[in-house]
C-alpha cells in the first residue's frame, strides 16, 4: 500500500480501499489479506489508466467518426506539439508587434485554395453551420428544400441547428422534387438566407429534382439574398482524379454562386476537427463579429494541425500520398491484400483452436456521411467459428471481438455474416499489430 500510495498519491489508494470494503461489507465472505490487496492494485491502475486511447481501425471505415475521424499526418503532429507547450503568436501580429487574428494563420491557405475571399474556422462543421445561420439569418427566415433537412450520425439535425441559431426554418418543395419556383414563392421579406445542404449520407432516386447551386445563387441574387451551402465533406481536390467517387469541390460550390460554404476539417480534407467558413468577404465579417464566434473558436493546436495540412495541399503531385486521409482512401487493393496475407497466419494462430482464418476481398467504405454507396475495393482477414450452432457461433464472435478489444491496443473489426471482418485499408504499418499478437509478448 505505502508502495502505491507513493506511486499514485494517497487519494486514489484510500478511494479503492473504500470501495473494496464496501463491497466486501456488502458482500461478507472469508476476508483475504493478499486477495484484497490485489484488488485495490487493480483498482487504481484502471484508475490511472488513460481512457482515451489509440486503437487499430479495422472497421474498413476509414474517416470513422467513433473512432476519431481523419489520422494527421506527421507534419500536422510536430506543428501542434511545437505550440503546445508554450507561447505561440497565436493571436499577435510578429510583423507590426500588435494584436493578430487568430484565423490569419490558415485564412490565406484556405482561400488559396477555395478561391474564397475570405474565411474563418470553428470548432467542428455542426458549429460552422450555427454560426452562419445566428449571423445571417437571425430573428428570419431560412428557405431550404424539403429534400436536403438532413441528419447527420450524432445528432446533427438541420431544423434543430436551425431553431438553436434562432432562425426560422421555411420548407419548399416536396421530399423528392423542389424546383426553382419554389424558392422564388416563398421568398419574401422576412426572409434572410437560401440554404443548400449536401445531401451526402443518402440519395433520393426516380423522379427527382433538385434546384442546382447556379439555378439558386442566380434567384438570391435576384432577391439581393445570400446562398450558404452546407457541403459536409467538402473536398479540396477532384476526388474522382484520385479515383474516388465524385464529391462536390469547394471551390466549384464557390464558382457555381454559393456567397458562404461550410466544411469540415477532419472528413475529406484529412485535418483535425474543425468546422471551415469559405465565402464572401463582406459576410465573413459579418460571422467573425458574431459573438457566438468567441464561443466556438479553435484552440492553437487546431490552427496549428490546420494550417500543417492545408500546407501540404499545396503540391497537388504529392498530397493524396502525404494526407493520410487521402492515402488511405486510395490505397491500392493488393498492398492491402498483402498486408491482410502478412497477419492472417498470426492471427489464426492468437484465435486458437476452432476458427478458420482467411483473406477475403470486401469493400471500405469513405466515412462521415459520404455515401454509403460507394465502397473501395478492399481486403479483410476473416475469422470464421468452426462449430455451433448460429447462437453458439454468434456468442463466440463477440468473444473474440472483445478479446480483440482488449490488446494493450485495442482492434476494432466489424461482425458481417457470421464471421468477424479485420478491413486493412487502414494497417499501413503492420508490425505494431503483429507484436501485441506475438505470444511471447504476453498477449495470449
Ligand atoms: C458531417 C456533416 C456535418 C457536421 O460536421 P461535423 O464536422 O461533424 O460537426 C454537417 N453537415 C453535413 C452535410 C455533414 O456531412
Amino acid at each position: 500500500m505505502a508502495r502505491l500510495c507513493s506511486l499514485h498519491g494517497r487519494p486514489l489508494v484510500l478511494d479503492a480501499i473504500r470501495v473494496g470494503l464496501d463491497h466486501w461489507r456488502r458482500e461478507p465472505g472469508p476476508f483475504d489479506d493478499t486477495d484484497f490487496a490485489t484488488a485495490v492494485e487493480q483498482a487504481v491502475l484502471k484508475a490511472v489508466a488513460s481512457s482515451l486511447r489509440p486503437v487499430f481501425n479495422l472497421t474498413g471505415t476509414v474517416l470513422h467518426t467513433n473512432l476519431g475521424r481523419a489520422p494527421l499526418p506527421q507534419e500536422a503532429i510536430d506543428a501542434m506539439v511545437a505550440v503546445a507547450s508554450g507561447a505561440s503568436n497565436l493571436e499577435f501580429d510578429l510583423d507590426k508587434g500588435k494584436r493578430g487574428d487568430r484565423d490569419d494563420h490558415v485564412e490565406a491557405r484556405v482561400c488559396r485554395l477555395t478561391g474564397a475571399e475570405a474565411a474563418t474556422v470553428v470548432n467542428n462543421n455542426a458549429a460552422a453551420v450555427l454560426l452562419v445561420l445566428n449571423s445571417l439569418a437571425r430573428r428570419k427566415e431560412v428557405i431550404v428544400s424539403r429534400g436536403e433537412l438532413i441528419e447527420i450520425g450524432g445528432a446533427f439535425r438541420l431544423p434543430d441547428i436551425m431553431a438553436r441559431a434562432g432562425c426560422k426554418l421555411h420548407e419548399v418543395g416536396t421530399t423528392n422534387r423542389t424546383h426553382p419556383r419554389d424558392f422564388d414563392e416563398a421568398i419574401s421579406s422576412r426572409t434572410a438566407l437560401l440554404m443548400k445542404a449536401y445531401t451526402s449520407n443518402y440519395r433520393i432516386e426516380g423522379f427527382t429534382a433538385e434546384v442546382g447551386e447556379a439555378d439558386l445563387a442566380a434567384i438570391a441574387r435576384a432577391n439581393n439574398l445570400p446562398l450558404a451551402v452546407d457541403l459536409g465533406s467538402g473536398s479540396l481536390l477532384d476526388m474522382t482524379a484520385l479515383g474516388l467517387p465524385a464529391e462536390p469541390t469547394v471551390r466549384e460550390t464557390l464558382d457555381k454562386g454559393a456567397d458562404v460554404v461550410t466544411f469540415s476539417g477532419d472528413k475529406l480534407l484529412g485535418g483535425p476537427q474543425a468546422g471551415m467558413i469559405a465565402g464572401r468577404r463582406d459576410l465573413i465579417q459579418r460571422i467573425k463579429k458574431n459573438p457566438l464566434k468567441r464561443a466556438l473558436r479553435c484552440d492553437k493546436q487546431t490552427l496549428a494541425a490546420l494550417e500543417a495540412v492545408l500546407g501540404l495541399y499545396s503540391n497537388p503531385d504529392t498530397v493524396a500520398q502525404r494526407v493520410p486521409a487521402l492515402r488511405l482512401l486510395t490505397r491500392p487493393e493488393p498492398a492491402i491484400r498483402a498486408t491482410a496475407e502478412a497477419i492472417s497466419g498470426l492471427l489464426k494462430a492468437w484465435a486458437g483452436d476452432g476458427w478458420q482464418t482467411s483473406v477475403m476481398p470486401v469493400k471500405s467504405q469513405i466515412g462521415s456521411g459520404s455515401l454509403p454507396l460507394d465502397l473501395l475495393p478492399s481486403a479483410a482477414v476473416r475469422l470464421a467459428p468452426l462449430v455451433g450452432n448460429k447462437r453458439e457461433r454468434n456468442r463466440q464472435l463477440k468473444a473474440l471481438s472483445a478479446r480483440l478489444r482488449q490488446l494493450p491496443m485495442p482492434v476494432i473489426g466489424r461482425i458481417s455474416e457470421e464471421s468477424l471482418l479485420l478491413d486493412c485499408r487502414c494497417l499501413e504499418n503492420e508490425a505494431p499489430f503483429i507484436a501485441q499478437l506475438k505470444p511471447e509478448t504476453g498477449a495470449l
